[in-house]
């Protein structure tokens, strides 16, 4: 049996493996080989969509230490790939005053606070007098940042593969990965189409790590939800584009986002967390009438305008660590496997993740503050609570 050998191995080919392929292969950090199950662009994944909401408005600092680089990095990809990537709204968060929902966008405006970013609060009126198609209560409270904004999550990936491959990376489509052999100096890959060797291998398989994942003897259980996206028709689509609409997410018992028209001649809103558990096997394609039809009735209330027929509806998965942060870094007990798990969150930071992964496995440090991330934490052990079970009540 011969072995084919490269300097790293990365395991899948959606938003975070295309990112850590196009940084590994930048700057001559060596042969990268890709092994993707399905062909590149697949609909299954986590990865597959018009959108994801990027922001710097989150529920801690840790993150808005990154969110300032992974725009600039965005920038650079964008400059390399010739393409726009990341389109800004502003971005809106949402609550009834005093409610759970307006503890949680404190948290927001404390984490900004913490990196010196600007951002507004004002009441319903005001959100009213800017966007006269929201119908909130009065005791609606409002947090706006104008970096808020989009990925085009499908166009970004597709364009870290062309380039990584472009700077030499080689991609294996219908190449899956069954098997692991982790050691102190690199590792084997055994695949349905070789065996391939390497110094290192950067695993982001998504909702499908768990299996590897167990077979390396990782600390950390992942739990997956089926996740749903509606497209909703507008009378009038050119009130709600990008430009003159914002992303936003309500904050209550259960957090709505949506997105202006992009990608489709529709809005797009969703709930975040379904709390439909599901395993690699048993995830469904077929979206839910039942959840377009509480979300359509929540938009209903609040932005009747958004409310039209269903243009599209597609599913998704969360890959969900204990505590529902991100997961970046090395595998305890296999010091030459790194991973990344996006914990239904990671869209927004793909290109950071994979110059992070590129910087652990080729200079052995990164200068992206990280470490919060690392994979021994103890909030991913087994024992330890799973947050994203829990209501918004107990979380804050
Ligand atoms: C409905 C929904 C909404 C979201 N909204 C946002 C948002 O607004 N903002 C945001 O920042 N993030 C958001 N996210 C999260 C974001 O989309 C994900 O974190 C990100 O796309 C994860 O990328 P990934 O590369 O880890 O996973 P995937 O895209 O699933 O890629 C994993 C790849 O690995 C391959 N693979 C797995 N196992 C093997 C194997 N054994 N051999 C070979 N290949 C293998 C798979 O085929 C797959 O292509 C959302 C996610 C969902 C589901």
């Amino acid at each position: 049996m011969s072995v084919v050998r490269y300097d790293h191995i990365v395991i899948g080919a959606g938003a975070l493996g295309a990112a850590a392929a196009y940084w590994l292969s930048a700057a001559g950090r060596g042969r990268t080989l890709v092994c993707e199950q399905f062909a590149a662009g697949h609909p299954w994944g986590s990865s597959d969509d018009h959108s994801r909401i990027i922001r710097h408005a989150y529920h801690s600092p840790i993150y808005t230490a990154l969110t300032p680089s992974a725009y600039r990095l965005w920038g650079e990809v964008e400059a390399r790939a010739g393409e726009r990537l990341l389109i800004r709204s502003g971005g809106l968060d949402l609550a009834r005053e005093g409610s759970a929902g307006h503890d949680v966008m404190r948290l927001y405006g404390r984490s900004m606070d913490a990196a010196g970013l600007p951002y507004e609060e004002f009441g319903a009126a005001e959100l009213r007098r800017r966007w006269p198609d929201w119908h909130v209560p009065d005791d609606t409270v409002a947090l706006y940042q104008a970096e808020g904004g989009l990925i085009d999550i499908r166009a970004a990936t597709a364009a870290h593969l062309r380039l990584a491959t472009r700077q030499g990376a080689q991609v294996l489509e219908e190449c899956l990965v069954h098997d692991v052999e982790s050691g102190d100096d690199g590792v084997v890959v055994h695949t349905s189409r070789g065996t391939f060797a390497a110094g290192a291998l950067v695993m982001c398989a998504g909702s499908w790590a768990g299996g590897l994942l167990d077979r390396l003897g990782s600390p950390f259980p992942l739990e997956l939800t089926q996740e749903q996206v509606q497209y909703f028709t507008v009378d009038d689509a050119a009130r709600f584009t990008p430009d003159r609409f914002p992303i936003w997410i309500w904050h209550a018992d259960h957090e709505i986002y949506g997105i202006p028209v992009y990608g489709e001649r529709a809005v797009k809103v969703a709930r975040d967390m379904t709390g439909k558990f599901v395993t690699p096997e048993t995830r469904g394609h077929i979206p839910d009438p039942a959840e377009t039809e509480f979300v359509r009735a929540f938009v209903r209330e609040i932005l009747p305008a958004w409310a039209g027929e269903l243009a599209l509806a597609k599913t998704c998965v969360y890959d969900l660590p204990r505590d529902r942060e991100l997961v970046i870094g090395a595998l305890p007990g296999n010091p030459r496997v790194f991973v990344a798990v996006g914990a239904g969150h990671a869209g927004k930071f793909a290109t950071l993740i994979g110059r992070a992964l590129a910087d652990l496995v080729t200079e052995g440090g990164t200068p992206y503050a990280v470490e919060p991330f690392s994979p021994g934490r103890p909030g991913l052990a087994a024992d330890a609570p799973a947050l994203y079970r829990l209501g918004i009540r107990e979380l804050t």
